[in-house]
């Protein structure tokens, strides 16, 4: 008797535990188009990463706000952002998650594909489920995984669960039309959102 006891009380606090992390479950999303301004990042025949970049954050915003979150934008237009500007912007939330969106480029045109980064255990989580989200539905793109990133000060001076999404090349001419697109850059911010929701 004394035993089942102690399990039902045990079960119950699990269940406690467990509707008390859902009950703070984050609701605001910052999102982070990387670059901006005098800042085009990466940029290839007239194609601007910073373009890219904004236009995917601005998708993504939008099926987030459907689901009812917070979204909160460090940039909504073509402007320069400093990083420390970029994470204390994040700064300012505590049950929110952070994504910095951005394309990529390489001298070797041959190289593609997609990578999430992270610099938490947290975040590492996160960057998992969106890496594997946009790998999974994107055909023909390569896998190129989750990788800490804590060279990036949008990840490591945030306080709260970052990530950062490195959604194709720019260099590679087969991606780069890719990437030009509309369709492409809407799969990219569903599979994050996505990736987001299962999170939460
Ligand atoms: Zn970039």
């Amino acid at each position: 008797m004394m035993f089942s006891t102690r399990r039902f009380l045990c079960l119950a606090l699990t269940l406690w535990a467990a509707l008390l992390t859902s009950a703070s479950a984050f609701r605001t999303v910052v999102i982070d188009a990387g670059h901006g301004g005098k800042d085009d990042g990466a940029k290839r025949y007239g194609v601007k990463e910073k373009d890219l970049n904004l236009d995917t954050a601005k998708r993504l915003e939008k099926i987030l706000q459907r689901k009812g979150f917070h979204v909160v934008m460090t940039r909504r237009t073509d402007k320069f952002l400093p990083l420390q500007q970029r994470a204390k912007i994040a700064n300012r939330y505590q049950d929110a998650v952070f994504v910095s969106i951005h394309y990529n480029a390489h001298k070797n045109t041959s190289v593609k594909g997609i990578e999430t980064f992270y610099a938490t255990l947290e975040g590492r989580k996160l960057a998992a489920g969106i890496q594997d989200l946009l790998t999974t539905r994107i055909k023909q793109t390569r896998d190129r995984g989750i990788k800490i990133g804590k060279q990036y000060a949008v990840l490591n001076k945030t306080r709260i669960v970052s990530v950062l999404v490195e959604g194709g090349f720019i260099s590679n001419p087969w991606e780069r039309r890719r990437l030009n697109g509309a369709w492409y850059r809407q799969m990219v911010a569903e599979q994050i959102a996505k990736g987001i929701l299962i999170h939460r």
